[in-house]
């Protein structure tokens, strides 16, 4: 297996939800792609509304550097 890279993180309560979820991946582009699925399948958002430059960018502004949390506790 290959070294695991950092992964990008996105918290769904960043955007005003009540809602646990992260969405992660190896880099902005397919963490942004997964918020977009997760709004559309979990919060009833259209994809229309998602796939805009703008909202891609308003996401992607929300990325934070994932930190696997710690094994103890
Ligand atoms: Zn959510």
């Amino acid at each position: 297996m290959a070294e695991i890279k950092q992964l990008k993180a996105i918290y769904c309560r960043d955007f005003g939800y009540d809602c646990n979820a992260v969405m992660k991946g190896r880099n902005p582009d397919e963490a942004i792609d997964a918020v977009v699925k997760h709004f559309v399948s979990m919060h009833g958002n259209s994809v229309r509304d998602l796939q805009t430059p703008e909202k891609r960018a308003e996401i992607g502004a929300k990325i934070k550097d994932w930190e696997a949390p710690p094994k103890n506790g």
